[in-house]
């Protein structure tokens, strides 16, 4: 399977370009002045882009393994959409309105933009979170075992045994023993 990497500089740049352009149109079509919003590339996991509002700065965060996965789909969908976020909270407020309401729909409409869509895409290739590991040994090799079957034999619910030499897997530090 192919790895994934994410965009690099020159696609973030199209990717910023992109979003202040809708920026521009909302402008344009509103006739209202908006302050450009942030752009970050720092989004992971399954959603493609998020719009945010911590501490009164306005932010749009991309996921730069989805572009790089999926760079035009996402330049022609996720772009509007988080620009549409924005544009209806500067113009009405967020509490005022649902994030995908009548407003939303408008302004994607208004944008050529399709409003049906939620920015979900596969993830093969990409590399996701590694869950922590508990190391445990038997009497021949060691066992990375998951925290719920760590957590089963530090509750005395269960024990493991290894397949090939039959021995209870025993933590491996020894300290966590109880
Ligand atoms: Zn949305
Ligand atoms: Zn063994």
């Amino acid at each position: 399977m192919e790895i994934i990497k994410p965009i690099g500089i020159s696609e973030q740049k199209l990717v910023v370009e992109a979003t202040a352009d809708y920026v521009e149109r909302a402008q344009q079509l509103l006739g209202a002045d908006f302050s450009q919003v942030t752009v970050r590339f720092d989004l992971k996991g399954k959603a493609a882009g998020m719009y945010r509002v911590r501490q009164g700065e306005r932010v749009i965060r991309y996921n730069s393994y989805l572009f790089a996965k999926y760079f035009d789909d996402n330049l022609a969908v996720t772009v509007p959409h988080e620009v549409a976020h924005y544009i209806t909270d500067m113009v009405y407020g967020l509490r005022r309105i649902r994030p995908h309401g009548p407003e939303w729909k408008q302004l994607m409409a208004d944008f050529g933009a399709d409003a049906s869509r939620t920015c979900s895409y596969d993830l093969d290739g990409i590399p996701q979170r590694v869950y922590q590991r508990f190391p445990y040994r038997c009497d021949c090799t060691r066992h990375d075992l998951t925290a719920r079957r760590h957590n089963q034999i530090q509750d005395r619910k269960k024990l493991y045994f290894c397949r090939q030499c039959g021995a209870p897997l025993a933590p491996l530090s020894g300290k966590s023993e109880q």
